[in-house]
């Protein structure tokens, strides 16, 4: 494990924050998360870009450009020494006193190099439950924001009730999980939610449709409701982390046959034949 703060590495108990250090104090900053698989990183470029892309969101100013961050994500790995890992890169609005107003201070830029800590074979193997519930966060859920306050919350709601993740709606309509983005699988086509402000453009979303543009899988990006979500043939969710995790059961409703099914299934070989190929 390995911690970088502003140019210089660190343990990361000894990574130390100053009390007015804007991300602390606001939430005011954006990130990224990249998973390595055997010392290669899946999509960095893609990550990066959304990373830019938020940062310009909230003008954040940003001199570095995607080829600077690539290289500052590689050496923190190279210097982990680690090969299955997660990079967690945060940008926020740097140090200053605490003060509503853009402060006229440079960025702080910090990483952990962590060791990967995937899902359990059988999670994958039998599938998760999720629950439904509100999607009470913000109206620019696109930006990758260090505010994660209802996510959070949700998340914690769905843990007490046993569940992986809890599939957010609005209005009855399925945005995203609280850290993933949330699909369908009905007649054999693929739904998940439109790009829109809404939801995160999902790294992992983009490889999903990859694939299934490879497999010849329709990928509809439309929005879709709560009770069509729960008479799904299958349900999966995905991210950076979690990959491609079938969902088998929504509040008390079972999925399809209650097991994961054969376009789930379909989608994540693919992704680990990508991944072996790396
Ligand atoms: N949606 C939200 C709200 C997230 O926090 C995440 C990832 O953490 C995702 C979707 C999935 O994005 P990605 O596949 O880029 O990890």
């Amino acid at each position: 494990e390995i911690g970088y703060v502003n140019g210089k590495y660190v343990s990361l108990d000894e990574a130390v924050i100053p009390i007015d250090e804007r991300g602390h104090q606001f939430g005011d900053g954006v990130y990224e998360v990249i998973r390595f698989y055997n010392g290669k990183p899946f999509m960095l470029v893609e990550h990066v870009e959304r990373l830019i892309n938020s940062s310009k969101a909230i003008r954040l100013p940003i001199e570095q450009s995607v080829e600077d961050f690539n290289q500052l994500i590689l050496q923190a790995v190279e210097k982990s020494e680690l090969k299955d890992c997660n990079v967690y890169i945060q940008i926020t609005r740097g140090i200053a006193t605490r003060l509503h107003l853009f402060p006229n201070v440079p960025v702080s830029i910090t990483m952990t190099v962590r060791e990967a800590k995937p899902p359990k074979p059988e999670m994958r193997d039998n599938g998760v439950k999720a629950i439904i519930l509100d999607d009470e966060r913000w109206a620019n859920c696109y930006i990758k924001s260090l505010n994660l306050l209802p996510n959070i919350l949700a998340k914690q709601t769905a843990d007490e009730a046993g569940c992986y993740e809890a599939i957010l709606n609005r209005d009855g309509v399925v945005t995203e999980g609280t850290s993933s983005n949330a699909y369908i699988i009905k007649e054999g086509k693929i739904f998940t939610a439109p790009l829109t402000k809404q939801i995160l453009p999902g790294i992992t979303r983009m490889a999903v449709k990859r694939i299934a543009e490879k497999l010849n899988i329709d990928f509809v990006e439309e929005p879709f409701t709560t009770d069509l979500l729960l008479s799904a043939d299958e349900v999966f969710v995905t991210s950076t982390t979690s990959e491609i995790m079938p969902i088998v059961k929504i509040d008390d409703n079972s999925i399809g046959n209650g097991v994961p099914g054969p376009v789930t299934k379909r989608l994540y070989e693919q992704f680990q034949l990508e991944i072996a190929a790396l």
